[in-house]
């Protein structure tokens, strides 16, 4: 039995999680606690039988073998470092992290396993994967550029998910690039050692990406769609019951995934 602590259960992706546990009835995965910020309206509130919402993260994190973290970075530094006092493996997918919280990220993982993605969907991780092999084949003469689109709440631009995207394509390419996010007024010819990196936002979209490269007389646009938001959810808990499991380190999709 895996005992879970869902953070941040008010929001968007923590009560897709709550949920997605309670309609699979899954008897190897448990929610036992439930951990908001402290002006949450869910606090003392039962999301799951027997699970009262608390803004005590170590009494939160205290019965978990896994955390699930979708939040803010603040919140995320904050776990993490409660997190490392416990040894809970945690499972991270706030985006937009901060230098501070990543180290604490990397200091948890120095006593417990945690898995950190701006992306949990499966498709978007095997885009990744062959964005990677086509920067490699179709090398320097093709220019590369990423287009985002999400919701009108998004907080973040561009998405995690899209500066990974670009990451990607660094390590296909082999040589440094450095990322565009945007362009307005006289910004003079396209350099050949830049990503542009766009986001749009709008809607209800959940997520959204097109990495292009835009070679001599032709163009490869290679897109992925999210459907719904449970994709992110389904694939935090695909990465909790893996992590509950693993040794103390950092680790990807790519890990959880075996890609
Ligand atoms: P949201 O604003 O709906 O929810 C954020 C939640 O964090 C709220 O419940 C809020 O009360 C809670 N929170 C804030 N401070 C807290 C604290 N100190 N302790 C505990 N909880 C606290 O946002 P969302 O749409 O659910 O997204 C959350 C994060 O996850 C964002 O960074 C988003 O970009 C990211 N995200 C990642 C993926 C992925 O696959 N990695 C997918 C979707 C969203």
């Amino acid at each position: 039995m895996i005992r879970l602590a869902v953070l941040g259960p008010s929001g968007r992706m923590g009560r897709l999680v709550i949920e997605l546990v309670g309609d699979h009835c899954d008897p190897d995965t448990a929610i036992v606690s439930a951990v908001d910020a402290p002006d949450s309206p869910l606090i003392g509130r039962e999301v799951v039988p027997g699970v009262v919402v608390t803004s005590d993260l170590d009494a939160g994190l205290t019965r978990a073998d896994v955390y699930i973290d979708f939040t803010t970075p603040e919140s995320t530094r904050l776990a993490a470092q409660a997190a490392r006092a416990h040894r809970v493996a945690g499972v991270i997918g706030t985006t937009g992290l901060d230098p501070a919280t990543d180290r604490a990220i990397d200091e948890l993982a120095t006593h417990a396993p945690v898995v950190v993605a701006a992306n949990f969907s499966l498709g978007v991780n095997v885009l990744s994967g062959l964005v990677k092999r086509a920067a490699r084949a179709l090398g320097p003469e093709f220019d590369l550029e990423i287009v985002e689109i999400h919701h009108k709440h998004k907080r973040d631009a561009p998405s995690g998910t899209a500066l990974a995207l670009a990451e990607s394509l660094v390590a296909g390419r082999g040589t440094s690039l450095r990322n565009r996010p945007t362009r307005e007024g006289d910004v003079g010819a396209r350099s050949p050692d830049e990503i542009g990196v766009m986001a749009v936002r709008g809607g209800d979209v959940a997520g959204e990406h097109t990495v292009y490269f835009l070679g001599p007389n032709e163009r490869l646009e290679l897109t992925h769609r999210s459907g719904s938001r449970r994709i992110f959810a389904q694939g935090a808990l695909h990465a909790a019951r893996w992590v509950a499991g693993q040794p103390a380190g950092r680790y990807d999709m790519n890990h959880v995934l075996d890609l």
